[in-house]
């Protein structure tokens, strides 16, 4: 910890991951013989650079840049690039760290990573974008590659910014590779990429739901965000006859109590795509929802919660709230939502809870996908891709209840998780010696 001070998000991560792996450790000794785990817990890694650039008044702007490259036990590094302004290195430690887990757990040869920088997109231009990327990329460019790190997008950072990154870093190795992934489907992007991360918790909700006899239809789901993964978990719960009933940005939230249909949908995806405007603006055009600003979407009855936005944005308080207004069920769109003391709530109290690493692989696992293609120099059909996420998420639903059954039948989906995707990195760094 001491090591680590200064790093709250970090250490967050860590010591939820600790909480189930330290006594699966005391079960399995050679894992702690190794230290494999205290070696996770530290980068391989960590590159910090200067992103000089200049915005469209002719000021020089100067952001920070980071790539955390923490695994590459099991494959190349592979992990988004976030550009938020809340971005620092505690949080890109964090994200690396679960990206290890997560990728794991997907079954494909990736290591973890992240990045990005503490640059908002958020009311510049099109060619202030553009500029910024370009000055990332001519650091980052040294660092990555096809065999060595694969970053994608994360917040801030979508089909836009990754077209810019690309065209980049084309130029500067004079190659074309499959060194980034959400591309464009016309330059080796692949299919049902944009929908994955959504689409695969749908996948993964729909897994815990089978088991029980059950399907989604009817059921009233609150979503928070509205960006990449917010989107697509809704259209996938629509087509799957659930009603979702909000949506967010990080100004406020909009309740609909009637739902939100495609039609409506596809206002929001207009609108936070094309305008780039706020959710409060749904109002408008739909008078019989509500607006509430600097709120997150947790007080409204629900059976399902997908928190999709960011890190921290559900705590003990929206937990309790949550199941006082019956929801059951609580599965991360975005990379550690729930705080730990709402995760605490939700366990005491036996909801389902599935935390990121699980519910939300979908995304890394198309990526990985995007990287065979890429390979094959070939480019596979929606279905294909769409059946293999779906086979992948069913595996990672397997490893979860492998893993985390508990003696009265419940399944502990978070000790699943961890432990699951722990035991193949571990015992790929104890084949590779002490490196
Ligand atoms: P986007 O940038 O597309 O959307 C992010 C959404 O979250 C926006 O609605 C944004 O609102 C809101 N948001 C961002 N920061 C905050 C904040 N501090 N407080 C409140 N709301 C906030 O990102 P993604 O949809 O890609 O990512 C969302 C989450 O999912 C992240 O945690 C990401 O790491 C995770 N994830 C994403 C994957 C992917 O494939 N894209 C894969 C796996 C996980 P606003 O418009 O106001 O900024």
């Amino acid at each position: 910890e001491k090591r680590n001070s200064g790093e709250p998000e970090f250490l967050q991560a860590v010591n939820e991951v600790a909480e189930y792996i330290i006594p699966f450790i005391g079960e399995n000794p050679k894992f702690e013989k190794y230290k494999v785990f205290e070696r996770m817990a530290e980068p391989e890694r960590v590159l910090i650079f200067r992103v000089p650039w200049v915005d469209d008044a002719g000021e020089i702007q100067i952001n920070r840049g980071y790539r955390v490259q923490m695994n590459s036990a099991i494959g190349p590094y592979k992990g988004g690039l976030r550009f938020h302004p809340s971005v620092n290195l505690s949080v890109l430690k964090f994200l690396a760290f679960e990206q290890t887990f997560k990728n794991s757990l997907t079954g494909l040869p990736m290591g973890g990573a992240k990045g990005g920088s503490d640059f908002d997109p958020k009311g510049k231009s099109d060619a202030e974008v553009m500029r910024f990327c370009q000055s990332f990329m001519t650091e980052l460019y040294r660092h990555i590659g096809p065999d060595l790190d694969v970053p994608a997008g994360d917040i801030g950072v979508g089909k836009r910014e990754i077209g810019y990154l690309f065209g980049q870093y084309k130029r500067l190795k004079n190659e074309f590779t499959g060194v980034l992934t959400g591309k464009g489907f016309e330059w080796g992007g692949s299919r049902i990429r944009p929908e994955a991360t959504g689409y695969g918790l749908i996948y993964f909700v729909q897994e815990i739901f089978k088991d029980e006899g059950k399907t989604l239809e009817g059921k009233v789901i609150a979503i928070s965000g509205s960006g990449n993964v917010a989107q697509f978990a809704a259209e996938k719960s629509i087509q799957c006859g659930a009603k979702v009933v909000t949506m967010s940005d990080s100004n406020g939230y909009i309740y609909d109590p009637e739902g939100i249909d495609f039609e409506k949908l596809a206002f929001i995806t207009n609108l936070k795509e094309i305008r780039r405007g706020r959710i409060s603006e749904y109002i408008n055009a739909y008078p019989s929802a509500n607006y509430v600003a600097d709120a997150k979407p947790w007080a409204v009855p629900c059976d399902i919660a997908l928190p999709c936005a960011t890190q921290n944005e559900l705590n003990e308080t929206d937990a309790q709230q949550l199941i006082n207004n019956g929801c059951r069920f609580v599965a991360e769109g975005a990379n550690m939502p729930c705080t730990r003391e709402a995760v605490a709530i939700f366990n005491k109290q036996k909801i389902t809870y599935v935390p990121g690493k699980a519910a939300n692989a979908g995304g890394v696992a198309v990526s990985g996908l995007e990287m065979t293609q890429n390979s094959l120099r070939y480019a596979w059909v929606k279905d294909k891709v769409d059946d293999r996420l779906k086979m992948i998420i069913r595996g990672i639903h397997a490893t979860c209840v492998k893993y985390g059954k508990e003696a009265d039948g419940h399944i502990n989906y978070e000790k699943g998780a961890n432990i699951g995707g722990f035991v193949k990195v571990a015992e790929a760094m104890i084949d590779q010696g002490v490196v």
